[in-house]
């Protein structure tokens, strides 16, 4: 069989299963057995492919088409440029988050601008580490605590960060919340995209994300906000003067938020949106 056709057969199962831009995805399967970049297809759309290469590629559009995430199958993503491994342990990085880290790299490195040395981050929740490795990766002035409570996702968090060479400059902590810092420990950037979901919610989620996605990683109690209010009432404490917090949240929860912040003391300076234009990123400073 020849790749175009590999392709519109794959994709033709995908749709079949329900999977969005089934194109796309067995493209990347594809290229991904053959371990050739996505574009290079296009030009070898004739090309026979051997048996073994069938076979392979076949295994994976089933895994596929039973809804197992793409990110899991070629065991890796890329977030802000930097490949970061995931596997069943951490949430799959989304591109909202992308977004997240940006604004904390680019807040960290203002403060160096103005001369602060000595920055330091806490990404509360790390997952897969991606937050706290792009954070270290374009802030070279800053070290970062990646904190989990699991120690498999904090596994996986630290060989990406020696697979991206911030490794030196990442604490790697396990802790449920904040009980494990040492209490005199203060942050200039307090980052976080807690899980956020309605419990009830989680349901009727995609299957990727409901079956694939750690539990732990999605579920942010009876409203999806037990973790803002954690954030709001025990961060403070772990805020240096003029720091930032900033936080990844779900649709139509930016209200809530701001209050449940508010309520705390804490002064809302932003709420950004994503590439979608939907509010997304909720950033607050105490005075
Ligand atoms: N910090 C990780 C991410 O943004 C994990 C977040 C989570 O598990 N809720 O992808």
């Amino acid at each position: 069989m020849r790749v175009l056709e590999v392709i519109q057969r794959s994709a033709k199962f995908l749709t079949n299963k329900g999977v969005d831009s089934s194109r796309l995805q067995a493209e990347l399967l594809l290229a991904h057995v053959l371990k050739v970049p996505r574009m290079k297809l296009y030009l070898n759309f004739e090309r026979e492919l051997a048996e073994a290469e069938l076979t392979s590629v076949r295994e994976l559009v089933r895994r596929r088409g039973q809804r197992e995430p793409l990110q899991h199958i070629v065991g890796s993503t890329s977030f802000c440029g930097l490949e970061v491994a995931v596997n069943r342990s951490v949430l799959v990085p989304r591109p909202e988050t992308e977004l997240l880290a940006e604004l904390g790299w680019q807040f960290l490195n203002k403060r160096v601008a103005s001369g602060t040395d000595a920055l330091t981050a806490l990404d509360f929740g790390t997952g897969s580490g991606c937050i706290a490795i792009t954070v270290a990766a374009q802030c070279p002035a800053a070290k970062v605590v990646a904190l989990d409570s699991s120690a498999e996702a904090l596994a996986l968090a630290k060989q990406n960060a020696e697979r991206n060479g911030v490794d030196g400059r990442i604490e790697f902590l396990r802790s449920d919340g904040f009980a494990g810092l040492p209490s005199n420990t203060s942050f200039d950037l307090i980052i976080s995209n807690p899980p956020y979901i309605p419990s009830g919610e989680i349901e009727t989620l995609q299957p990727e994300v409901r079956d694939f996605d750690p539990r732990e990683a999605l579920d942010g109690g009876a409203d999806g906000l037990d973790f803002y209010r954690r954030l709001a009432e025990q961060a403070p404490r772990f805020i240096r003067l003029n720091g930032r917090i900033m936080l990844e949240f779900g649709d139509g929860q930016a209200a809530d938020i701001k209050r449940i912040f508010e309520h705390q003391r804490w002064i809302t300076e932003s709420v950004i949106e994503d590439y979608t234009q939907r509010p997304r990123i909720f950033i607050a400073r105490r005075d």
